[in-house]
Formats: structure tokens, sequence, C-alpha cells
């Protein structure tokens, strides 16, 4: 049983080297209490020694764990310091000044605290096992460097050091304190409600008015916790100064419990070193029953340290060239097999809460580049006086017969121009996603080759790049595509007849309404108008178009067939031309006169000519036509771009990169030459690797030392 406390002792060490004592939460003996109720004189009556800092205010500034190690031939009592394991110090004066400058040298020079513990370990034949922690006292009015929030900033030190469920609490007050009010007590009860692990200490005994006794409290009756209250006298401040030594003190307090009038019946259970037995009891006890939860904490980290160490590989092995060549081809397959896994949606290892890889690509087709391409509409760069200019350009010097064709594949062609750099955008966006998709595979046995893991990275880049390339190309050609053939004999297009009989319904309807008021000839020019325009898709609207050509043509045949009639014409045409050069001649010999008649002057051509007047009847129904065969037709290009765009997107791109991944790497990274240099290990992989290592062996240290401890009892 008096093995359990050096061995926890060998826990602390053991595990505090491998940086894992704050993962076992080790038991330990907390002191806690305000300031200056004799936190630290307690811990010197226990160790027997003068060696903390001492002085008024606050003195212990850090944690101090203190370790008592039992050496039963020790002559004379040593001290070691921090990491100086086997350097023996035996002088207090010494260990003090290393504490009060290791605190400096944390916590600054003026009353600055700070939570990283220092570390003391005392060795002698007069003490029992033990592992005891000092710690700031709590104070409520800042001094010196202290923050205005000092009491929270000892509270944030103090916590964690007694909400360890492994811990004991030695909860110290004055004597003249009021239990329920106590600053040690009441923070013991809120880690530990029902006073289970919590000892209390009540100092200052000797500094009570004389008659007065606290009986009660250590009797348990006040504030009643399972492992009871002690009280303890140590040394004043004029004990000190007249260098009363611990022992002499502790005789003294031995002769005061026992001629106290009060006290005398309790002597035996009062004073320091019936608490160090105490301590020592409950400590062993408390040790025991932590033990099963240790034992699992350490299993359960051996299993993490192994899991560890295995992810770092095991560079032992990497001693040949063979090894090394075929590790190279195996994480390289590794790595174009987790490429093929995140974009076919195997990665069954990430339990992500959002899309990844592949369903991220269908998400940018379907929501992002599909959305965005059914939302554009010609007329959101179109208006109706650009439509207008646009017919009246493309008619040029002759006023349209029909519908004004030039325009409508002008305009159109415009449109679909628009299509070109979202298709090419989503192509860049599924690029950004497919490296994300690279940048997500983590690989920890290529993560620890720095050179491979970033030649890998390179060549997939450069892989993904020529894909691009290639992609954008194609999209790029697949709008030429559209835009080399405007296929108005689409089965999908709404073609111009059918706008022509849309709008003659319309007509028809106005007409009836018209038809008194016009002449019939006019409101027959008016029903005929829509015969000029192109292309006609129904069979019998074009016969009727046709046979209006033919007469027409008969009829220019005819004229110029009939030569009688060819020679009238020409002498007619003399004739003209004769006049025409008599007059020219009168205008030019007239035109001084009319130099200066402002009224007969025309007005001077702008320089850019717009439309601002409103559109006549006819532009009217012009430019309806032209926007809804501008409609039907850029629906259906829209269409076409949905589908084959993400199909390209999806072949050139993500197959192809997908298909060639292995195949590049492999061609470009594994070469004979190149090896040696790829597996290059990564230093802190190398130093992780010799720390999980080291964790281990320290980890089965303290499982051997368990199990030596579970075949003794
Ligand atoms: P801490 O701030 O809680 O560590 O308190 P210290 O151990 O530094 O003690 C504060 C002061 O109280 C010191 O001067 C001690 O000598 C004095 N002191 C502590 N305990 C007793 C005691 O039981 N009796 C008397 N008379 N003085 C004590
Ligand atoms: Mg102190």
């Amino acid at each position: 049983m008096e093995k359990l406390i050096p061995f926890i002792n060998d826990l602390h060490d053991i595990l505090s080297q491998a940086g894992l004592s704050s993962e076992l939460n080790l038991p330990s003996i907390v002191v806690i209490g305000s300031q200056s109720v004799g936190k630290s004189s307690l811990l010197e009556s226990i160790v027997g020694r003068e060696f903390l800092p001492r002085g008024k205010g606050i003195v212990t500034r850090r944690p101090i764990e203190i370790q008592l190690h039992q050496v039963l031939d020790a002559e004379q009592g040593w001290f070691e310091f921090m990491d100086k394991r086997g350097e023996k110090i035996f002088e207090s004066e010494d260990i003090r000044k290393l504490i009060e400058t290791e605190t400096d040298k944390i916590a600054g020079k003026n009353k600055g605290i700070s939570p990283v513990p220092i570390k003391v370990k005392y060795f002698s034949k007069d003490i029992l096992d033990l592992q005891l922690i000092d710690l700031p006292g709590i104070t409520k009015n800042p001094v010196g460097d202290q923050p205005q929030d000092i009491e929270q900033k000892v509270l944030d030190i103090v916590m964690p050091f007694i909400k360890n469920q492994n811990s004991l609490i030695l909860a110290v007050s004055k004597a003249s304190d009021d239990l329920a009010t106590s600053d040690g007590l009441k923070l013991a009860r809120s880690v530990d409600p029902n006073g289970l692990r919590t000892i209390g200490v009540i100092t200052q005994l000797d500094l009570m008015d004389e008659g007065a006794d606290i009986l009660n409290d250590l009797l348990n009756q006040t504030y009643p916790l399972q492992l009871g209250y002690v009280g303890v006298i140590m040394r004043g401040q004029k004990d000190i100064q007249k260098n009363k030594t611990i022992i002499e003190q502790i005789k003294d307090e031995k002769t005061f419990f026992e001629k106290h009038k009060i006290y005398k019946k309790y002597s035996e259970k009062m004073g320091v070193n019936f608490l160090v037995k105490t301590l020592n009891m409950n400590f062993i006890q408390h040790i025991k029953k932590a033990l099963p939860i240790i034992r699992e904490t350490i299993i359960s980290l051996v299993q993490v340290k192994e899991y560890d160490l295995k992810q770092y590989g095991d560079y032992d092995n990497l001693e040949t060239k063979e090894n090394k060549n075929l590790l190279v081809l195996t994480l390289i397959s590794k790595f174009s097999n987790s490429y093929k896994d995140m974009l076919e949606g195997r990665c069954l290892d990430i339990t992500s809460k959002e899309l990844i890889g592949g369903s991220r690509i269908i998400y940018v087709f379907n929501d992002n580049f599909r959305k965005t391409i059914q939302k554009m509409n010609p007329f959101d760069i179109l208006s109706d006086d650009e439509i207008r200019t646009a017919i009246k350009n493309a008619n040029g010097i002759r006023p349209s017969l029909f519908v004004p064709e030039g325009a409508f594949e002008l305009l159109v062609r415009q449109q679909i121009s628009r299509l070109r750099m979202p298709s090419i955008e989503c192509s860049h966006i599924v690029f950004e996603e497919l490296r994300r998709v690279i940048n997500q595979i983590s690989i920890p046995e290529i993560e620890r080759f720095d050179t491979l893991a970033n030649r890998i990275s390179e060549v997939i880049e450069n892989l993904l790049n020529k894909c691009l390339r290639q992609t954008e190309e194609i999209i790029s050609n697949l709008i030429d595509i559209e835009l080399g053939y405007i296929n108005t004999s689409h089965p999908d297009f709404v073609s111009g007849m059918d706008m022509v009989n849309k709008d003659e319904q319309r007509s028809s309807q106005q007409q009836v309404q018209l038809q008194k008021e016009k002449s019939p000839l006019q409101s027959e020019n008016e029903s005929n108008k829509f015969f000029n325009f192109w292309p006609f898709k129904n069979n019998k609207q074009t016969e009727l178009y046709d046979s209006k050509l033919d007469n027409l043509n008969k009829k220019r045949k005819s004229n110029i067939n009939n030569e009688k009639q060819q020679k009238l014409q020409q002498i007619e045409e003399s004739q003209i031309l004769q006049q025409q050069i008599v007059i020219n001649k009168i205008v030019s010999v007239n035109q001084q006169y009319f130099v200066n008649d402002p009224k007969r002057q025309l007005p001077q051509v702008p320089n850019t000519i717009k439309i601002t007047d409103r559109p006549s009847k006819r532009e009217q129904t012009e430019m309806d036509m032209i926007k809804d065969l501008l409609i039907s037709y850029f629906n259906l290009v829209k269409k076409n771009i949905c589908d084959s765009v993400p199909k390209t997107i999806i072949t050139f791109l993500v197959n192809q990169s997908r298909n060639f991944c292995e195949r590049e790497l492999i061609g470009l990274l594994y070469k004979q030459e190149l090896v040696d240099e790829l597996l290059q290990e990564n230093q802190f992989i190398q130093k992780s690797r010799a720390e999980a290592k080291q964790t281990l062996i320290s980890l089965r240290t303290c499982l051997n030392l368990l199990n030596d401890l579970d075949s003794k009892f």
C-alpha cells in the first residue's frame, strides 16, 4: 500500500516528461485558501524545511508542485529542482532562490501571476510520501502589476487543479474566519459540493483571544466534511524573526494542544503531524480509487499514440532502393485512388456535414451555371431603340420588304456571344473545385515526405491546367458552332410565319373595329403587309407569297420582252436626260440667288444619328416580331449550352484528370534518379515520430508499473 504514493510520483514524473500529465489527471493534494492564511507555512511544516519564498502580500505566484519521497537511508534531506534530475540541492536557501528566480522568469518581478507550475522534489527519511501543490492565494485587491481582475486570474489558475476529480483539496482557513465565508471552503464546495475529497485545515489557533475556541468547527459540526478538519499552529512572523525552527514549532504545537483547556481532549487529532498522517492515508485511498481510471486512460493513450506512430510511417523499413521505389508507387496509387473516390462519392471516412467532392461539381452545374443561364434574357442588354436601330442598319439603303433577317441574325449572334463567358467561367469554377478536392486529400504517409507531396501537387496542378485549357477550347468551340449557323429551321424554333399568324390574329381583332373607318384598299394593304416577311413555314402562305412574286417577275419579264415598248422607253429616257441637263444648267445659273435664302437651305447632317421618334406602326410590328424570334432562338441555344457545357466539363476536365492522374504521376515521378529526393522526410514528422515513440515508451512503462503494483496486492 505504501508503494502507491511513490508509484503516483513516478507516474507524475514519467508523464510530465512526456507532456501528458494534464491528460491523465493524476491524483495530487492541492492547497487552497485566501492570501496569508498560512498555506505556504503549512507546506513547509509538512516538509519540515523552510524552502518557500516568504514575504507580505502575494508571494506564491505560480503553482508549486512538491513531491515528497521517503528515503529511509538518507542521512540528510535534499531537493531536486525542475528538470535537473539527480542534482541534489541541500540548502533551503538555494532552493528558495531558485523558486524565486523561476517565478520572476515567467510571472514577472512585480506581483504578476502565472499558471505554469514550478516542480520541486524533496527526499528525506523524515517524511511520508506525498504530492502537494501550493497555489496562489485568493485575493480581491490588485497590487503591483496585477490586473484589475486579479481574483478571476487566480481562480483561473486554481480551478483546473481542484476540478480534477482525482485531487484531494486541502482548504485552509484562519481560526478567526467564519467557516461559512472562508474562501478556501467556498471554492472547494464549488467543485466538491458533498465534501467527499476536501480536508479542512484551520490555522492560527494560537492567535485567538483567550477563552475563545473553535471546537465545533474542528469537530466537523459547523460545516461538515467527509474527511473532517485538522487544527494546526505554525510559526508566526515573530517566531521566524527569532529563527525558531519548524521542528521546535512542531514541539510547541504539540504542547499547545496538550495543555489547552478545551483542545487537550482531542490533542491527538490536532497538529501538523496528525495532518500529514491523515493526508498520507487519505491520499493512498484516493489513489486506489483512481487507479482503474488511470489504467484505462493510459491504455487509450497507448492506442492513440500507436495510431499516430503508424500515420508517421515506419522509416526504418526504407533502407533499400527497391523498398523506396515500391513506396513511391504505392503512395502515388493511394493518392490517385483517393482522388477518384472523392469524385465518385466513395470517401466514406469523411463524415462531412456539407457537400464534398463530386457532389459540389453537380451543384455548380445545376444551381450555379444552369440557373444563371436560364435567367439570361435578351432584353437585359437590348433596348427597343437598339432593336430598331439594328433593323434600320441591317436594311441599309433598301427599305425592308421581308422580316429583317440581317437584324435578327445580328441580334441573335450578339445574344449567343453572351453565353461564352459564363460557360468558360463554369469550367474555371469546376477547376477550382477539383483543386479543392486535391487539397482535401489527406494521406499522412504522403505528408511525411515534403518533396513528394509538393511534386504530386505540382503534377496534378499541371494536369488540371492542361485539361482546363482543352475544356475551355471545346466550350469556346461550342459557342462558335452556335454562332456559325443560325438554324432557323430547328423544330423548336418559333419561326417568322408563326409570328405572322400570331400577329395576324392580333390585328384581325383590331381590324374588325377599324374596318368601318378605312377604305377597302387600305384595309387590304394592311392585311397583306406580313407577306413581306421571312421565313415561311406554312405551305399555303408560301404558295401565296410565291405566286405574288411570280406575278411581279412575269410583269417585269414581259416588259423586257416587249421590244417596241423598250425602244419607246429608251426614247423617253433620253428625253428625260436632256431635260435634266437643261434643269441642271438653270439650277447652276440660279444657285447664287438661293444661297442667302435660309428657308431653302437643308439642315446639316449630324455626326451621329440616333432614333428618337416613336416607332411607326410597321416598325413596332417588326420589332415585336424580332423580339419574339430572339427569345425563341435564344432559349433554344441556352438549352443546348446548358446541356453541352456540363457534358464537356465532365468529359474533358473531370474525367480526363481522373483517368490520367495516376499515369501522369507515375510518368513524371516514378524515376530511379528521383526516389531519394522524393522520400526526404519532413523534419516535423521525424520529430513527431520520435516524440510518439518516446511517449509510447513512457506510457508502456507506466502500464508496467501498474501491473507490478497489481501483482503486489
Ligand atoms: P499564505 O499566503 O497562505 O501562503 O500564507 P503564509 O504561509 O505566507 O503565512 C502568512 C503569515 O501568517 C506568515 O507571516 C506566517 O508566519 C503567519 N502564520 C501562518 N500560520 C500561522 C499560525 O498558525 N500562527 C501564527 N501566529 N502565524 C501564522
Ligand atoms: Mg503562499
